[in-house]
């Protein structure tokens, strides 16, 4: 296992990894842990295999083996369809505390002082990010949408992320997962689940006196009103067609000299 902040991080997504019950069934393969599937995932990452496969690959090669089993301390490194299908059965809430403790630790190492601006707060971005999209494969959960007679499954994200105009390192927070429930009925969309991200989340982050960036989508009083109760400020983009009262207000306007 590596040392210094590295050592760190990899340990934060080892403890997560840890308290995951063991959902399979006999029949399966238990040589392979829950634990090195998470951490050679996070091998996938870090070392920016751009897939499952190519990692997959990689790993023919004994020093980039060697790599993964030094650096991120797995036993037995597992194949693409192994990662994936111990991964699947993970609620994505059991990694939530790694992106505090990973704040945390970047803040006693003096890395967010690059990230504060307006008296002090951060620049907190909601966005969604789909990360996955097909026009086959699908799950119960997969939100859709129907474009010239085809049906397109997908999945997204609202991902928090701490920005700094002109640094390209941006710092990841927790994401909400924006999903479709069991029955059937209106589908899960991006600002409900900016709701619960803020629900889940607001207090949390309140020591960082952020200021939440959004599209349009998020500038609706409602929301708006739940994002001061939270101690935040915002900063939501206002578009003319969605916003006419304001764009015509705004537009026929004078400022006093
Ligand atoms: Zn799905």
């Amino acid at each position: 296992m590596g040392h210094g902040i590295f050592g760190k991080l990899t340990g934060y997504v080892d403890e997560a990894g840890k308290g995951v019950p063991d959902q399979r069934s006999r029949e399966h393969n238990f040589k392979i842990e829950y634990s090195d599937a998470i951490k050679s995932a996070e091998a996938v990452f870090f070392f920016q295999h751009p897939s499952l496969l190519s990692f997959q690959r990689a790993m023919q090669e004994r020093k980039k083996r060697n790599n993964v089993e030094t650096l991120f301390g797995v036993k037995e490194i597992p194949c693409d369809n192994e990662i994936r299908g111990l991964l699947d059965t993970i609620a994505p809430d059991v990694f939530g505390d790694i992106f505090m403790k990973s704040l945390k630790l970047a803040d006693g190492e003096g890395v967010l002082e690059g990230y504060r601006v307006l008296d002090g707060g951060v620049l907190l971005a909601l966005d969604g990010v789909w990360y996955h999209s097909s026009k086959h494969t699908h799950c119960k959960r997969c939100l859709h949408i129907e474009k010239g007679g085809e049906t397109t499954y997908y999945h997204t994200g609202v991902v928090g992320t701490l920005v700094m105009p002109g640094n390209h390192a941006v710092l990841p927070e927790m994401p909400e997962m924006v999903s479709n429930g069991e029955g059937e009925g209106k589908q899960d969309c991006e600002l409900q689940a900016g709701k619960r991200w803020l629900e889940k989340h607001g207090e949390e982050y309140q020591w960082l006196k952020p200021t939440l960036l959004g599209d349009d989508l998020y500038a609706h009083q409602p929301f708006c009103e739940q994002v001061l109760k939270a101690g935040y400020s915002f900063i939501f983009t206002c578009k003319d067609t969605s916003h006419a009262w304001l764009a015509d207000t705004v537009k026929n306007s004078e400022v006093e000299e």
